[in-house]
This record gives structure tokens, C-alpha cells and sequence, in this order.
């Protein structure tokens, strides 16, 4: 992991060792001695994070911080404020200027590349999110363009052994999440397999029970993997802590727990989760956008001949019948010519609708290219394709299209061919072709008619 972290510090002694100790993980590293100078360097290079001291001369850590937050082309970068451990009111006045995560002094060199690695993953992340949000915006999604939008709150499982704590944590994170408390980490792995969760806090306070066993399990199981954990240990047990980040545990915290520390890294932790998700959910959408036909909704061409692969070969492989049935609208040039060219999407559109309400759930429905369309069905027999096929003609021809555009109601015809897969040695090409034929022939028969491919 690369990444560029700004080093914020009026004491130069400071700055070195920090400086020295990220360069160690190679990290690149700026520097800044007060505010200003720190505000500057955030405004002309791009950095990833700030480590910033609080008692500085001159503009305060905690105005450093608001005023990186305050600025839109700051706003993004995570703030770790590094506070004096007697002071732990700092935290609170931190977090209210917007800090991301806070340090201690002297800063444990666990704590520091734990809590650096962490948020600048997150920032991976959300970056990776604006710059699709940018494209998204180009290009006129404006579905995939909300990235910056309010926290919504959390839903986090806690597994704690005592009921003392099980309270004092829950009434912590109140504010920002729905907490489901479990008391059985065995029970808990089931649970947490079960719904989904944002974040699990894992409380290592089990009486005869090692909870590294409870992350590595959630490291391990397909539908936990991908959720953060966050282990609640106690101090000076350091060697235990980094096998729990080897195991995959995202985060820990000392006991005895400060709320504002735990709601910090919390929603440190749930904002990732929630970012992962809508990144994993715009690639989903930009996938199905690539296969989809704008115009109509339905699968496009690219989609169908990738996909006609698998049919052929799974109806090959169990022997089953597979049909297709190829149709295209009567006359669509008429249309377009008398009533214009939206009037002509308004006529595919409608076609659409009533080819997905003619259709099972397992035809695959798609647009082949202008007013031709397809559907591949499994399981069905070049009878029940000619039954598909005319129920199909009918749905077009029996009801008027309705035409906003134009202020009018059209009459409709489509000509449809069918045509089976050959149970040896039929390849695509070919069993389309036999389909495109008997289209052709429904045309030349005079229209509006199912003609099927001789077997
Ligand atoms: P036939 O009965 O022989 O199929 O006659 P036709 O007029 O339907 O066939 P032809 O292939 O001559 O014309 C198809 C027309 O479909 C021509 C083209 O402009 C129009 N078309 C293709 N794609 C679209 C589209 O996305 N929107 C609109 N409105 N028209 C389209
Ligand atoms: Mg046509
Ligand atoms: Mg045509």
C-alpha cells in the first residue's frame, strides 16, 4: 500500500520520528510545522491522510481540522488528530471538528500503521468511488453519481462474553448504529452469517473461549468476509493483537474503552463497509448497463451472444430441448415515417413490455438490434415454442399500441420465426440462421405469422 500522508507537527523532533517511521513502511511522507503551511500543502498535491498535532501556535490542530473539512477539495482526506492522553476531552472537540481517528502520544508504532493502513484503504476506496461518480456524471447517470450522501447509520453485531459491557458499548454507539448483542461467539458466527452486518466488535472478555478463533472463522466464511471486525482487547498484549491483524481483524481497541474512540473508529469501519457496498453495487450497474438495451430494458445483443454459449452447452449437456424464436415488426419503417421516430421508440418500447409479459422468467428476452427481437428459451420443444410464438403474435396484434408521441393508437403486427437446437453437432450460427429463415419466409408469407424452421 502506497500512499502519501502529511505530517503535521510544530515540534521538528516530532516530525522526524513519525517521518522516519512511515518512510520504514514506505509510505510517502510531507511535512508541514503549523497550520498554514499544513493547509497549503493540501490544497496544491493531492495527500491521503494527515496526521495532525493539536497544540501548535498559531491555528490549533482542531482549526487545521475544520478547516480541511470545510473545504471541498479537502473535505476527503482523512484527519487522525494525535491528542495527549490525559486530555481525553481533546477526543471529543476532535471528533466535533471532524477528525477521522485519533493517536495517542507517545504513538505506539502498532497503533499508528494499524490506524494508517485502515484509513488509507478507506480512502482507496472512496476515491476509486468519486472517480466513477465523475464518469458516471459525464456520461448522465445520475443513479451512479450520489456518492456523497449523508452517513446512514450502521448496523453492527457485538459479541461480548459480560453483560456489563455488552450495556456500556451498546449505549456508546447508540447514536450512530443499530447494535445486535450476542453473548455466544459460536452463535455469533451463525448470526453473523445470517444477516448483514456493517461491523462486528468483538470483545475479547470470553471466560474459556479465544476469540481470534471467532475472526478467523468470519475471515474464512463467504458471506462475513468482507466485514470489517473490530477486537476490543486489553493493554500490553501487542504480539496478540498483530495475529489478530494477520487473521484479517480490521481494527482494535484498548480497554478500558473510551466511547468517543470507540464511535470514531466505528464509524470509520461502517463508512468503509458502506462504501465497499456501493462501489461493489455501481460495478453490478455498469456491467448491467453494458448488456442492456437502453431503449427497452431488455438484454442487448452483446449480452445474448455470450450467454447463448452457456444455454447451448448446458441443454447439450442434460439433453434437454432448446428453441429460439427470432421476431420483427411488420412494416416498422411505416411508422417511423408517418409518426416520427419517437413515436417509432414508443412502438419498441410497448413491443418490450408485451414480449417480457408473454415470456417465462427462464427466457431470455432481448433486443437484437433495431425492431428484431429474441427470445431463447430452455426446456422447450419446437411445439412449445409455436405456442410461445403465437401467443406472442397475438399479444402484439389484439391490443392497439398506445402512442403519447403522436397522440394515437397503432395497430401492430409482428412476423416471428422459431427454430430448435439440434440435439448433435448444431452450432449457434447455424440455429439462428434456420430461425432467420423461417422469419423470412413469415415475411414473404404475407406477415403477421409464426413460421417454424424445419427440425
Ligand atoms: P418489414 O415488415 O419487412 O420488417 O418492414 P420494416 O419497415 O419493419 O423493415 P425495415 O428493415 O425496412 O425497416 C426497419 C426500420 O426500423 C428502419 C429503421 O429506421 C427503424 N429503426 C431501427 N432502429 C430503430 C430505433 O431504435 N428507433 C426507431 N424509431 N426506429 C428504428
Ligand atoms: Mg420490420
Ligand atoms: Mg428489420
Amino acid at each position: 500500500m502506497t500512499a502519501r500522508i502529511l505530517v503535521v507537527d510544530d515540534v521538528p523532533a516530532n516530525v522526524k520520528l513519525l517521518e522516519a517511521r512511515l518512510v520504514a513502511e514506505y509510505f510517502d511522507v510531507l511535512t508541514a510545522g503549523d497550520g498554514h503551511a499544513a493547509l497549503a500543502t493540501c490544497e496544491k498535491t493531492p495527500v491521503d491522510l494527515v496526521l495532525l498535532d493539536i497544540m501548535m501556535p498559531g491555528m490549533d490542530g482542531f482549526e487545521v481540522c475544520e478547516r480541511l473539512k470545510a473545504n471541498s477539495r479537502t473535505a476527503h482526506i482523512p484527519v487522525v488528530m494525535i491528542t495527549a492522553l490525559d486530555q481525553p476531552s481533546d477526543r471529543v472537540r476532535g471528533l466535533k471538528a471532524g477528525a477521522d481517528d485519533f493517536l495517542t502520544k507517545p504513538v505506539n508504532d502498532l497503533q499508528l500503521m494499524s490506524r494508517v493502513k485502515s484509513l488509507v484503504r478507506l480512502k482507496n476506496v472512496s476515491d476509486e468511488l468519486r472517480l466513477r461518480a465523475q464518469t458516471a456524471q459525464t456520461i448522465g447517470l445520475q443513479e451512479l453519481a450520489r456518492v456523497d450522501r449523508p452517513d446512514e447509520p450502521g448496523s453492527v453485531l457485538l459479541v461480548d462474553g459480560r453483560a456489563s459491557s455488552q450495556e456500556r458499548l451498546t449505549r456508546a454507539l447508540k447514536p450512530i448504529a443499530d447494535v445486535a448483542v450476542i453473548s455466544d461467539p459460536q452463535a455469533a458466527l451463525f448470526e453473523a452469517a445470517e444477516s448483514s452486518f456493517d461491523l462486528i466488535i468483538v470483545n475479547a472478555n470470553f471466560d474459556d473461549y479465544d476469540p481470534l478463533r471467532l475472526c478467523s472463522q468470519l475471515r474464512s466464511l463467504e458471506r462475513t468476509r468482507f466485514i470489517p471486525i473490530l477486537l476490543v482487547t486489553e493493554q500490553g498484549n501487542d504480539e496478540r493483537i498483530v495475529r489478530a491483524l494477520e487473521l484479517g481483524v480490521t481494527d482494535y481497541i484498548m480497554r478500558p474503552v473510551d466511547p468517543n474512540e470507540l464511535v470514531a473508529r466505528s464509524l470509520t469501519q461502517i463508512r468503509r463497509k458502506h462504501c465497499n457496498d456501493r462501489l461493489r453495487a455501481s460495478v453490478q450497474q455498469t456491467i448491467e448497463l453494458a448488456v442492456t438495451d437502453d431503449l427497452t430494458g431488455l438484454h442487448n445483443r452483446r449480452y445474448l451472444e455470450n450467454h447463448l454459449k452457456l444455454l447451448i452447452d448446458r441443454a447439450t449437456t442434460r439433453g434437454r430441448p432448446l428453441s429460439i424464436c427470432i421476431t420483427d415488426i411488420d412494416r416498422f419503417k411505416r411508422v417511423n415515417d408517418t409518426h416520427g421516430h419517437d413515436a417509432g421508440d414508443d412502438v419498441l418500447r410497448e413491443f418490450a413490455n408485451r414480449v417480457r409479459a408473454t415470456v417465462r422468467g427462464a427466457d431470455l428476452a432481448c433486443r437484437f438490434g433495431g425492431e428484431e427481437f429474441v427470445v431463447v428459451m430452455p426446456d422447450t420443444t419446437p411445439e412449445m415454442a409455436a405456442i410461445v410464438a403465437e401467443r406472442l403474435r397475438l399479444a402484439v396484434e389484439s391490443r392497439g399500441f398506445d402512442i403519447p408521441q403522436a397522440a394515437t393508437v397503432l395497430n401492430v403486427t409482428a412476423s416471428l420465426g422459431i427454430a430448435t437446437l439440434r440435439p448433435h453437432g448444431d452450432t449457434a450460427e447455424a440455429w439462428l440462421k434456420r430461425a432467420d429463415m423461417a422469419l423470412y419466409q413469415a415475411k414473404n408469407g404475407g406477415r403477421n405469422r409464426v413460421v417454424a424452421a424445419a427440425a
